[in-house]
C-alpha cells in the first residue's frame, strides 16, 4: 500500500516488517536495524547478495554515539555542514550492530537522510533503519514511491510517499577506518564539497560493495550490472554511434545538447540549462522511462567531469556494463 501514514510505517517497522521510505537520495528499503529477521528480508526481496552491507540511517548524530558508535573528528566536521544530507560516513561499528547489517565486516556505515517526513519516522523510533534502495539489485534506484510500487508493491505491505526525490542520485560514502578519508562512492555531495571542509581526501571510488560486483566479481562470470537498464546501454560521445544502429530505434540521454539524428520523442535532455543538480534529480525517472520505450538502444552522453558530473558518470558507467 503507498500512503503517507508515519504511524502506519512506524507500525510495520516495529512488527519486523520492510517499508519503502523517501529520502532525499532515493527511496528506501527499511528494516529495524537491531532485527536480524527484519534485515534478512531485505536482502531475500532485493536478490542482495550478502556480502554487500547496508546504510544504517537516524535522524541524528547523538543517537549515534547512545548506541556505542565513536564519531571520528573529521565526520563531526563534515556533518555540521552536510547532515542532515546525502552524505554516508564508514566507521568501526559497535556491538548493537548485527553482523548482517555489515555484511559481517567491522564497519557500519551510517547516514542522516534529508526528508522531513522520514526525519519524523526517524525520531518516533527507537532504533535505526537499515536501508539501501528499493530497488531489486542490479537496477535503477527508485526516484518516487511509484517506482518502488511498480517493482516491489507486491512484496512490501507499506510504501511510505514523501513525492520526488529532491538530488535523486545516491549518497556519497566516505570512509574514516584509515588515517586519511576515502570516498569510496561519489554521491550528491561533491568531491569538492568536502575538501572545501575537511581538507584533501582519498578518492577512490569502486571501494564499496556495489562495486565489489562490478570490478572484483566473486567468480568470474558474474560481472553484475549497476544501475543497469534492461535495453543496452551505451555511455560514450553519441555522435559516434549513431551509424551502428536504427535511428529509429535509438534513445540518447545528454545532458543539454540536441541530437537531431533519433525522434524527439527518444531524446531526453536532463538540464537545458546546463545544470548538473537538475540533471542529477531527473537522471534514473529518464533510465526507467527509456526503459518502456521500443528502443534497441540508449546512448548516454559523458558528462562533465566535475561536481555531480562525477556521480552522474559513475551511474552511467556501470548501467553501461554488459
Ligand atoms: P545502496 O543503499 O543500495 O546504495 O547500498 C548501500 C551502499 O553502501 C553499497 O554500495 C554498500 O556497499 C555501501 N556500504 C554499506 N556499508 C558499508 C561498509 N561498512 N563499508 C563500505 N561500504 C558500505
Ligand atoms: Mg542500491
Amino acid at each position: 500500500m503507498v500512503g503517507a501514514n508515519i504511524q502506519a510505517a512506524i507500525s510495520h517497522l516495529q512488527q519486523g516488517h520492510l517499508v519503502a521510505i523517501p529520502t532525499e537520495t532515493v527511496y528506501g528499503l527499511a528494516a529495524n536495524a537491531f532485527n536480524p529477521e527484519a534485515v534478512a528480508q531485505i536482502f531475500a526481496v532485493k536478490n542482495r547478495p550478502a556480502f554487500n552491507p547496508l546504510i544504517i540511517h537516524t535522524n541524528n548524530l547523538s543517537r549515534l554515539q547512545e548506541w556505542g558508535l565513536n564519531l571520528p573528528e573529521k565526520m563531526l566536521q563534515l556533518a555540521a555542514h552536510f547532515s542532515p544530507g546525502p552524505l554516508t560516513y564508514v566507521i568501526p561499528k559497535s556491538d548493537v550492530i548485527p553482523d548482517i547489517v555489515t555484511a559481517g565486516t567491522q564497519a557500519v556505515a551510517v547516514r542522516i537522510p534529508n526528508h522531513p517526513l522520514t526525519l519524523d519516522l526517524l525520531s518516533k523510533l527507537d532504533f535505526p533503519l537499515a536501508a539501501p534502495s528499493a530497488n531489486p539489485s542490479g537496477y535503477v534506484s527508485p526516484t518516487t514511491a511509484q517506482h518502488v510500487n511498480q517493482q516491489l508493491g507486491h512484496v512490501i505491505p507499506y510504501i511510505l510517499d514523501g513525492g520526488a526525490c529532491e538530488v535523486g542520485l545516491e549518497s556519497t560514502i566516505i570512509s574514516f577506518l584509515d588515517h586519511t578519508p576515502t570516498l569510496l562512492r561519489h554521491g550528491g555531495v561533491t568531491l569538492e564539497q568536502i575538501e572545501q571542509v575537511i581538507g584533501k581526501i582519498i578518492d577512490k571510488p569502486g571501494q564499496s560493495g556495489d562495486d565489489i560486483l562490478t570490478d572484483n566479481p566473486v567468480a568470474p562470470g558474474q560481472l553484475a550490472k549497476h544501475y543497469a537498464t534492461k535495453h543496452l546501454l551505451i555511455h560514450d560521445d553519441p555522435a559516434l554511434h549513431f551509424n551502428k544502429f536504427n535511428p529509429l530505434k535509438t534513445a540518447v540521454i545528454s545532458f543539454k545538447t540536441i541530437y537531431t539524428q533519433v525522434p524527439p520523442q527518444f531524446q531526453f535532455i536532463l538540464s537545458s540549462k546546463g545544470n548538473l543538480a537538475e540533471a542529477a534529480q531527473k537522471l534514473f525517472a529518464v533510465m526507467r522511462l527509456v526503459d518502456t520505450m521500443e528502443v534497441d538502444v540508449i546512448l548516454a552522453e559523458k558528462f562533465p567531469d566535475e561536481g555531480l558530473g562525477k556521480a552522474i558518470n559513475d551511474r552511467l558507467k556501470r548501467a553501461s556494463v554488459i
